[in-house]
């Protein structure tokens, strides 16, 4: 499986692409911004894209889901529970100061354990809220699991709750109810900053021992 990471934006957001070297087929998660530069990463690999994914709806993961939709024709999907945040992303480039990007179509919402396939590869969904009401984290069953965790957790912390439809709660029960009983060896690529393991985290998250 082909696999880039590229931090895109002010914000640094961790935009992934995932790709399946026989079909060529890809998955993009969290094109914050910066465009320009996932697709020539996608045109050096050669590859085609079956769907724009966000793990949630904040402005720095979802920015460029309009360009990246015109420029791939690609089907965009985010959780329903996001969709206002989405639609409100003036309201969000307003608060943090940046130009509002374009907006586009969501296409598709994606739903708990719900399967997104490229190539011989897929995704699975898995709605961890807390960050926001519709934050997923998508595991991909490679080797070990990786796991792109958004905003959800990060290495030695986690996502501010503090935000519109933010909870500490439900933010912790989604990290111990459905990434920690991940195995230990289970690769985080959180959607800010460098990547973990699920046992790394479990034994020395302060937010969560
Ligand atoms: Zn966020
Ligand atoms: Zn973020």
């Amino acid at each position: 499986m082909i696999i880039e990471t590229i931090p895109v934006g002010m914000l640094l957001c961790n935009c992934v692409i995932l790709g399946d070297e026989a079909t060529k087929r890809a998955i993009v998660i969290d094109p914050g911004d910066e465009v320009d530069k996932i697709g020539a990463l996608l045109e050096k690999h050669g590859l085609s894209v079956t769907a724009i994914v966000a793990t949630h709806g904040h402005i720095d993961h979802v920015g460029g889901i309009a360009v990246l939709k015109a420029l791939t024709g690609a089907p965009a999907m985010l959780h329903e529970g996001d969709a206002p945040m989405y639609e409100n992303v003036a309201l969000q480039a307003q608060w943090l100061g940046v130009p509002t990007p374009e907006t586009t179509q969501i296409d598709k919402y994606l739903t708990d354990r719900q399967h997104i396939e490229f190539g011989k590869h897929k995704l699975e969904v898995r709605h961890t809220p807390g960050h926001s009401p519709g934050s997923v984290s998508f595991v991909a069953p490679h080797d070990v699991p990786i796991i792109f965790a958004g905003d959800t957790l990060f290495a030695g912390s986690i996502g501010r709750t503090d935000l519109w439809g933010g909870s500490f709660e439900e933010i912790i029960r989604s990290i111990k109810g459905t990434l920690l009983p991940m195995p230990d060896d289970s690769v985080v690529l959180p959607g800010h900053g460098p990547r973990t393991t699920i046992g790394i985290e479990r034994t020395t998250n302060p937010f969560l021992t």
